[in-house]
């Protein structure tokens, strides 16, 4: 997996000039990133992630340039996916989907880190007045006008996009990764052709409509917010992927065998190429010149459309809401691995997928805390929640 990344960052000035916007708009000279990946041993958090982009500060992404990090045993067992456990989608689509969830994850959070986060430039004057771009001949795709707006001084993205600066940030990388997923040669780099590399853009783009969906999880109705940065991008998404029309993308309500409200996703594979990439192309396109001109107002209406879960509309995005609230999976557990050392030998030790080998785990861990811990995390054992043993 890291030889395919590696190709990735080789490749990535050249594919940086596949993005929706003019050569203006992207960093005077591509900074390649730092590329690894780890196996973690233990993740301390209340989440772990598949992969990691640091620094997260834009402004000096900019200057000093970034580094990946992913996390490779994360992103295997993140892999492993049950169909029963496969809410809202087509039984046909089930079996393709565990097939190739594996890959099109891979393609999607590589394009992601990489050419999302690290792409775009942002139009800054310092403070002595020097800018750089050209406040004479840069073009404004959208306008057709000379730029007209840019950071001054000290601001940076995320102090003048404060509140949506994150959720809008993962939302241009979600959309480049679905771009460029497109990119014949990105397929390729994957070592994907043919009949394959189809089904993998098919599968990651249905992946997308459905963390979309998915994502109404993360809204909290009574004050209208979102929770989660990411988890708002991907319904962003989905709302411009449904505005796309055409039937490139439905969502339906449903009675389950159950008896209870269920919901089915339909992505139309034949609609991708043109409908959805064009869709995809103009709202990327409006994300980043809007970034890189600092247009706040403008950033802040069109992210604010999008992320508006309102119960009109076919859809009645309240309504899905619940339905996926009532099918909700249960939150994964990651069971983590130790170390402890014999005389000179550091010796790995590792525990069921199982409560019990979660409560172990941690119990000895931190030894002194052992008799709390267990207390506390018996709790767990009773708690619907399934258990994945993270391999070293
Ligand atoms: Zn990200």
């Amino acid at each position: 997996m890291s030889a395919k990344f590696a190709r990735l960052v080789e490749s990535a000035e050249q594919l940086l000039l596949e993005l929706p916007w003019p050569r203006t708009f992207e960093k005077d000279t591509f900074l390649t990133p730092d590329f690894t990946s780890l196996d973690v041993l233990t993740f301390a958090g209340s989440g772990i992630p598949a992969g990691i982009n640091i620094p997260n500060y834009d402004d000096i992404r900019q200057t000093e340039g970034f580094k990946n990090v992913s996390l490779g045993n994360v992103l295997s067992v993140a892999y492993a996916t049950q169909k029963d456990k496969l809410t809202f989608l087509a039984e046909e689509d089930k079996d393709l989907y565990i097939k190739w969830k594996g890959p099109s994850f891979e393609v999607q959070v590589g394009l992601h880190e990489l050419l999302g986060h690290g792409s775009g430039k942002l139009f800054v004057q310092e403070e002595k007045g020097t800018c750089n771009f050209d406040r004479e001949a840069v073009i404004n795709p959208e306008t057709g006008e000379l730029i007209q707006s840019w950071y001054q001084g000290s601001e940076t993205w995320d102090s003048k996009f404060s509140t949506i600066a994150s959720s809008y940030e993962e939302c241009r990388a979600e959309c480049v990764g679905l771009y460029l997923c497109l990119n014949k040669d990105v397929l390729r780099i994957f070592e994907l052709e043919g009949e394959d590399a189809e089904d993998v853009i098919y599968i990651n783009w249905l992946n997308m409509v459905r963390a979309g969906l998915l994502g109404l999880e993360f809204y909290t109705p009574e004050t209208s917010t979102w929770r989660q940065a990411h988890m708002q991008a991907r319904f962003v998404i989905l709302r411009v992927l449904l505005e796309a029309g055409e039937g490139l993308v439905s969502l339906q309500h449903t009675t389950g065998a159950d008896g209870k409200p269920d919901a089915l996703i339909t992505l139309n594979r034949n609609k991708i190429l043109p409908v959805g990439k064009p869709a995809i192309e103009r709202f990327l396109r409006r994300l980043q010149v809007l970034k890189s001109t600092a247009d706040v107002a403008g950033g802040r209406a069109l992210y604010g459309r999008f992320s508006a879960v309102t119960d009109e509309g076919p859809e009645r995005f309240l309504s899905l809401r619940d339905t996926v609230l009532l099918r909700k999976e249960a939150r994964k557990m990651f069971v983590q691995a130790n170390t402890h050392l014999e005389g000179e030998d550091v010796t790995l030790v590792q525990y069921e997928g199982t409560a019990a080998g979660l409560i172990r785990s941690f119990s000895e861990r931190f030894p002194e805390d052992a008799e709390l811990l267990e207390r506390h995390l018996l709790e767990l054992s009773d708690a619907d929640t399934h258990f994945w043993a993270s391999q070293g």
